[in-house]
């Protein structure tokens, strides 16, 4: 059997950043990925902005890590070289109503350290954005976007610069708790058993179904794993908004929002889809719902502008109808399992935040040492 001290389930962005920072502090790692290569699903199939930080609760680990892990990808999209751009977002208000709501969420945004957040008067607004219809706006400086894969290509060199190795085709099927270690199944064509001292669960949306499959590992503290998918519609042509915009929040969600991506594109999404089991086929019909909500803010959409994109699906680990649920990082003190790292329902802001979270990764596996080692 194979010893080795790291193991890091996933190549996503988060378990991609979470072996680099593990390498990086001198740690032998293995990234064990399930799939051909890296980021095939949750990681490529979002929005790929860099969020602010603006919604979440105060403290919440979401707020913490968006805000630090946004401003260390800034420092790194900067220093690698990956495609990146600083582009602002507005939220944008359509009726007296929201307008009153923006100020609470300029609070909010300023409570979490989100910094040049700005209401705007219609005039402002539109003179930013001319093709925009709303009452005000909000605008927030420090929301971008990011190519995410070129992201990952570039934690998985500095990880691989730093002695770490993926091994790709090699998913772990399950494993035990003995002797103060994890034994690890892996299956694939050349199926093997491993022996770790650290292992993180860094599966996405399966990261419950393998905690699950650890025998050792508490059920009880394992959360159920369920699913919402995000329906992306794409415009053809250039975008009309050089900017993100954002709806005023609706309760469950962020509403229709428009984003762009670094070649220009405009795309409407991610609307919300609860599915009972994986599948990213993206139903054209769904389009309809779209046209209203987006001509509240860009009334010149035309019929028939919207084509089915991607879709994407968050990992969610509370059902539809209970309260926002935050990201959820079992180090031993939680489970008692020693060794082992869980990260639960790490969906958005998880891109954004993915250096604070490989930070925070590093910090349990050093600071609940003495029930790793
Ligand atoms: C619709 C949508 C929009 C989003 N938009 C944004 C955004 O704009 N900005 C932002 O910051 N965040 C956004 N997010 C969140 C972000 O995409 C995720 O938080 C992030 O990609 C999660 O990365 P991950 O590495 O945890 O998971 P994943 O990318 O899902 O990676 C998990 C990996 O584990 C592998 N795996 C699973 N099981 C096994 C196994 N048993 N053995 C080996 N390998 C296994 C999988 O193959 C996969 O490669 C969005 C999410 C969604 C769904």
């Amino acid at each position: 059997m194979e010893e080795v001290d790291c193991v890091v389930v996933g190549a996503g962005v988060v378990g991609l950043a979470v072996a680099r920072a593990l390498a990086l502090a001198g740690r032998e790692v293995i990234i064990l990925e399930a799939a051909e290569g890296i980021g095939t699903e949750t990681s490529s199939r979002n929005s790929e902005v860099i969020h602010a930080g603006i919604y979440y609760p105060a403290n919440s680990l979401m707020a913490r890590f968006c805000v630090a892990g946004r401003r260390a990808l800034y420092r790194y999209c900067a220093e690698k070289g990956v495609p990146h751009l600083n582009c602002g977002k507005l939220i944008v208000a359509t009726s007296a109503q929201e307008d009153a709501m923006l100020a609470g969420i300029k609070q909010r945004a300023e409570a979490n350290g989100v910094e040049g957040m700005r209401v705007l008067s219609a005039a402002e607004a539109i003179a930013l954005e001319p093709n925009l219809a709303c009452t005000s706006a909000l605008l927030s400086p420090a929301t971008g976007i990011i190519d995410s894969h070129g992201y990952m290509v570039a934690l998985q060199g500095d990880a691989e610069n730093a002695g770490a190795v993926p091994v790709f085709f090699s998913p772990m099927l399950g494993g035990r708790v003995k002797d103060r270690r994890i034994e690890i199944d892996v299956g694939g064509a050349d199926p093997m058993t491993l022996r770790c001292r650290l292992l993180v669960n860094s599966a996405g949306l399966h990261a419950p179904g393998l905690a699950r499959r650890i025998s050792g590992m508490p059920a009880d503290r394992v959360p159920a794993a369920y699913y919402a998918k995000g329906n992306y519609f794409t415009l053809s042509g250039r975008s009309p908004f050089s900017r993100l915009i954002y709806p005023v929040p609706v309760p469950g969600g962020l509403g229709v929002h428009l984003t762009v991506d670094l070649g220009g594109q405009a795309r409407f999404g991610p609307d919300v889809e609860w599915i009972d089991t994986i599948d990213y086929t993206v139903d054209p019909t769904r389009s309809q719902s779209f046209y209203a909500a987006v001509r509240r803010y860009w009334p010149a959409l035309k019929d028939g502008a919207l084509q089915p994109g991607y879709s994407g699906i968050r990992p969610k680990i509370v059902p539809k109808g209970a309260p926002g649920q935050d990201f959820v990082i079992q180090g031993p003190q939680t489970h008692g399992v020693p060794g082992l790292i869980n990260l639960f329902g790490i969906e958005s802001p998880g891109l954004t935040a993915s250096l604070a979270i490989a930070e925070h990764v590093l910090e349990v596996s050093r600071t609940e040492w003495s029930m790793i080692a």
